[in-house]
Formats: structure tokens, C-alpha cells, sequence
């Protein structure tokens, strides 16, 4: 394979002096070198043809047997030495201490038209950081992981990428609902693409154990190849990159409201420091609008990490990282500022994505209200989230709310439920919505392709994830491609794919996979 290597992160930061990788604490180094399980018998399910053109190289190549045993851990590139990242994190709110990569092994970077991109074999194997678990990863939640990320790129949302999909031939032990009753599941291997994996623990990790030399080296590190439009190391830079990192992290859950789409394990290990949505775990796609869902069992008590609380837990996050890197600033008023105006930007941003949502090209003082009484409806009625914006478009300007009502009907779950009441407050909205839509000049046509351009028309739901895992368990990959062709474009109608256009099946609803899902993958 012809892939040019770099080697940046190993040979600029700190490596842990002890090589083999058995489960410890490991202090002021920011990665552990490590040697990659060799699985028993790779087999190439899937790839992504896109992120294989980024890397450089070519259909055929991917054929190669070189391919999959390069990228299942089988086989290492020649000049580049895996490596696990190390970093600690708050998980559900508590201080969780150290964690690292403790199933992620980053092969090395690769340059490619002027671009350097990690790639990260996730479920290859145990590494320092594996603590009590084994290392691997199940095919299950690495087609949903390989899945999700191209479809959140295809969206339009900043994520990592995936190449690839491989089956390692080894059998992989888990209880699913940690119940008591584990199983033996497919093993997998993907490997995920991103300009970089570092997060905001990678720099609480360092924090916290008062070894202020390395967190400035990676800092710096950090500013240097990610954002370079910050020239400086010194005070004055690292606010600047707080305040970088603060509007990617806003700019990315925006993203994340606007589609519907809930992480499910917002811990501050799972914050990339670049803004992209990473860790697909037991993350879920909002089916009838709740703002109180999350998919993830383990957080079924206190739903921390449901749709609606994502913008506040991602500031809480950033007061996290605000305390890393104060001692590098030793001035608590500007974070605080940073971290003070976050709420404020992220209500204008949210606005602003919900006017498009809505097809608003303009702005008005009541807008903010239209939006609420909206999502209070959505919620109401049980509504599909993904199926009431693509319809809303459909709408003509000079209909009554009665016809424009009509037009949605079909995205309520309950169906039967939406009797006198109810109706009333959506023909109130219509009205409201109405009224607005005739002051504004765009025609209807205008306002259909710029809303059909910001309301996806197919979504990765839950089920859809589910039922390719249940073929693939079976060896039956179409599903997979299929899935990941159609997610390539979301945002156009495909009518030989209409019936993925459609509510949640009656049988996913409280099914484990579909709207329940742990965090054993
Ligand atoms: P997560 O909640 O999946 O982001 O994982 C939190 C931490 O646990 C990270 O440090 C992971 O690397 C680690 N981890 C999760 N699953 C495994 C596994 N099967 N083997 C080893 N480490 C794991
Ligand atoms: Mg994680």
C-alpha cells in the first residue's frame, strides 16, 4: 500500500518509558507504545470508498490482503510504531481519573494532499489502558460506530470518519444489558479516521497530576498542527485556543439538535479537542420528539446525557477543560468570560439553525416563541422529528392551517390521540407559522430547497443499525452497503428507498439495540 507516513505525535511528545501493555497507571507521557493483537483470521466486511480516496489509496489496494491485515492489526506498517493515547476524564460527572485508549491503537498519521490524517484501529486488542476489559470490540457496535460516522459526515456534522469494517475471526464475550447474562458475539476491528483523536481529557490528565511541563507540551502540540492560525505559545494563545475549542464544541451540538441526534456518553473522554463527534457508543437518533430521551440504559436513572440537556452538559464539559489549561493562563476572568458567553451564543446559534429549520430567511423578535410552542408540540403529539421537517416543507404559503396541518399528520405516533385539544394547539401554530411565512418574500420553492437542505429525509434510526447487525450476525453484508449508500445522501429523495422514509416500527420501540442500548461494545 502506498501511504506516506508521519510520525508527528510519536516523535514530538512525550512517550511512557515502560513497552508492554500491561494495565497501569502511566505518568507524564501522553502516549504508551503498543503492539496490536494479532486476530485469527481477518475478513474486510465493508469500506468507506471516500475516506479511502483521503488516505490516497486506490479500490484495488483495498482488496489487497495487506489492506485487511493492516487494518485489523494483523500486520504493521513498515516505519511507524502503534501507539495508545493516554488521558483521564469526568465521567457522568465524577472524576474518573486515568483511562487512555484503552481499546484504541493509533497506527500512525498518513499525508495526503496537504493533509494529515490519524488512523485509530478501534478493538484491536488490550493496551495499558484496558484496565479491567479485554481490548476488543464486538460487530455489533462497530457497524454501528463504521455506519454512524459516515452518516454524521454526510449530514454535514463534524465527526471522525471510518475506512473500515473488518471481522477479526475471534469470538468476543459480553453481557449486553449487564445482566448477568454474557455472551459470545463476532469480534471486529474499525478503523476510524480523524485529524486528531486528542480530547479534553488528554489535557485534564496531565492537569491533574501537576505535571504542567507536558500539558504545555501538548498544548502547544495541539496549536501548532490544529490550529494554526494561532501563531503564539503564551497566555494570550491559549485563551485563544479555549475560545477555538468552546466554538467548535457549540457549533458541533447545534449540529447535533439539528438532526436529531443524541451521544448518548458525553463524558469529557469522549470531548474531541477538535469539535468532532466521536465515540459512537450507545449513542441514538431522536425518533418522537423528546427532549428527555436518551438511548443509553446505564444513564436511565439521571439522564444526564438526554437530547435536551446535550448544549449545557457540553459547557459543563468545557468548564473541565477550563480548569486543565488554567494553569497555563493562571487567570480565571477570561475563561470565565469564554465560559460565560457560551450560553448566549449557543441560544442565538440555536435560533438562527431552528429559523432554518423552519425555512425562515428573515429574523423577527417573536420567532424565538414560534420555536418553543413548536417544540412543545412536537413533544406533545409524539412527533417524528426527522418526517415533520422534510413534510413542513411541502407547505404552500396562501393554505389554511387546516391543509397545512394535513401535511404533517402522518409524523404523530399518536395517531389517535390527536383529538380536540391538540389539534387546536398545532392549528394555533399553524396559524402563527403561517402568518410568518407570508411576511417573508422567498417563494414556496425557495423555501422547500433551502429547508430540504437543512432537514435530512433519512436519518440512521435505530432500527435501521439494528436490522443490518441482525443480517450481518447471519453474514448477510447488504444491508450494511445499502445502508451506507443511502446515508451518503441524505438530504435528496430516493424513491427506491421511500420506505426507509417511514416511522419506527411498532417492534423497535422498547427493543434493546433499537431505543435501549448499554455501553457493553
Ligand atoms: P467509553 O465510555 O466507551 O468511551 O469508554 C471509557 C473508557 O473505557 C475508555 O478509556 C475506553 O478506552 C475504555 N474501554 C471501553 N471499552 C473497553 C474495552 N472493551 N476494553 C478496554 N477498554 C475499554
Ligand atoms: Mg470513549
Amino acid at each position: 500500500m502506498n501511504l506516506k507516513v508521519n510520525n508527528r505525535f510519536i516523535a514530538e511528545l512525550p512517550a511512557d518509558s515502560n513497552e508492554t501493555n500491561v494495565p497501569r497507571q502511566v505518568k507524564n507521557a501522553c502516549f504508551s507504545y503498543v503492539i496490536p493483537r494479532i486476530p485469527s483470521n481477518p475478513k474486510l466486511i465493508h469500506y468507506t470508498e471516500e475516506v479511502l480516496k483521503l488516505l490516497g489509496l486506490s479500490k484495488e489496494e483495498a482488496q489487497s490482503a495487506e489492506f485487511k491485515n493492516v487494518f485489523s492489526g494483523k500486520e504493521v506498517l513498515t516505519n511507524t510504531r502503534p501507539y495508545s493515547m493516554s488521558y483521564a476524564g469526568h465521567q457522568f460527572g465524577n472524576w474518573a481519573g486515568q483511562l487512555g485508549d484503552g481499546r484504541a491503537i493509533i497506527l500512525t498519521e498518513i499525508e495526503n494532499d496537504q493533509q494529515t490524517y490519524t488512523l485509530q484501529l478501534k478493538g484491536a486488542g488490550l493496551t495499558p489502558y484496558s484496565r479491567g476489559a479485554d481490548g476488543l470490540a464486538v460487530l455489533r457496535s462497530s457497524i454501528r460506530e463504521h455506519l454512524c460516522s459516515e452518516a454524521m459526515f454526510h449530514l454535514g456534522v463534524p465527526t471522525t470518519r471510518s475506512l473500515s469494517l473488518i471481522l477479526t475471526g475471534d469470538q468476543v464475550l459480553r453481557d449486553v444489558m449487564y445482566d448477568g447474562h454474557p455472551d459470545y458475539e463476532k469480534g471486529a476491528v474499525v478503523c476510524r479516521v480523524a485529524p486528531s483523536f486528542i480530547r479534553f481529557g488528554n489535557f485534564e490528565l496531565f492537569a491533574s497530576q501537576n505535571d504542567l511541563k507536558t500539558l504545555k507540551t501538548l498544548t502547544d502540540f495541539t496549536v501548532k498542527y490544529h490550529f494554526p492560525e494561532i501563531k503564539e505559545t503564551n497566555k494570550e494563545s491559549y485563551i485563544q485556543f479555549f475560545q477555538e475549542v468552546a466554538n467548535k464544541t457549540r457549533e458541533m451540538i447545534v449540529h447535533w439538535q439539528r438532526v436529531g441526534f443524541v451521544h448518548g456518553v458525553m463524558n469529557t473522554d469522549n470531548m474531541s479537542i477538535l469539535g468532532l463527534t466521536i465515540d459512537y457508543g450507545p449513542y441514538g437518533w431522536l425518533e418522537d420528539y423528546n427532549p428527555n430521551w436518551t438511548p443509553n440504559t446505564t444513564d436511565r436513572e439521571n439522564r444526564r446525557y438526554r437530547f435536551g440537556n446535550q448544549p449545557e452538559i457540553a459547557l459543563w464539559n468545557l468548564y473541565q477543560l477550563a480548569n486543565a489549561l488554567y494553569p497555563l493562563i493562571e487567570e480565571a476572568a477570561p475563561l470565565e468570560s469564554i465560559l460565560n458567553s457560551f450560553q448566549n451564543n449557543y441560544e442565538v446559534d440555536y435560533d438562527n439553525m431552528m429559523r432554518n429549520k423552519l425555512g425562515l430567511f428573515t429574523k423577527e423578535e417573536n420567532d424565538n416563541q414560534l420555536i418553543h410552542l413548536l417544540t412543545d408540540n412536537l413533544q406533545q403529539t409524539e412527533t417524528d422529528m426527522t418526517i415533520f421537517f422534510r413534510k413542513l416543507s411541502q407547505i404552500k404559503k396562501t393554505e389554511s392551517e387546516q391543509d397545512a396541518f394535513y401535511h404533517i399528520t402522518d409524523s404523530f405516533y399518536k395517531i389517535n390521540e390527536v383529538k380536540d385539544q391538540l389539534k387546536e394547539t398545532w392549528l394555533y401554530w399553524f396559524t402563527q407559522y403561517l402568518n410568518r411565512l407570508r411576511q417573508e418574500e422567498a417563494t414556496d420553492a425557495d423555501r422547500k430547497k433551502a429547508m430540504d437542505a437543512v432537514n435530512p429525509k433519512y436519518v440512521l434510526r435505530n432500527y435501521m443499525s439494528q436490522l443490518a447487525i441482525e443480517a450481518a450476525e447471519k453474514e448477510d453484508y447488504s444491508l450494511i452497503e445499502e445502508l451506507h449508500l443511502l446515508l451518503k445522501n441524505p438530504y435528496q429523495e430516493q424513491p427506491q428507498s421511500e420506505k426507509w422514509f417511514a416511522k419506527r416500527p411498532d417492534w423497535a420501540r422498547e427493543k434493546i439495540g433499537s431505543s435501549m442500548l448499554s455501553c457493553s461494545s
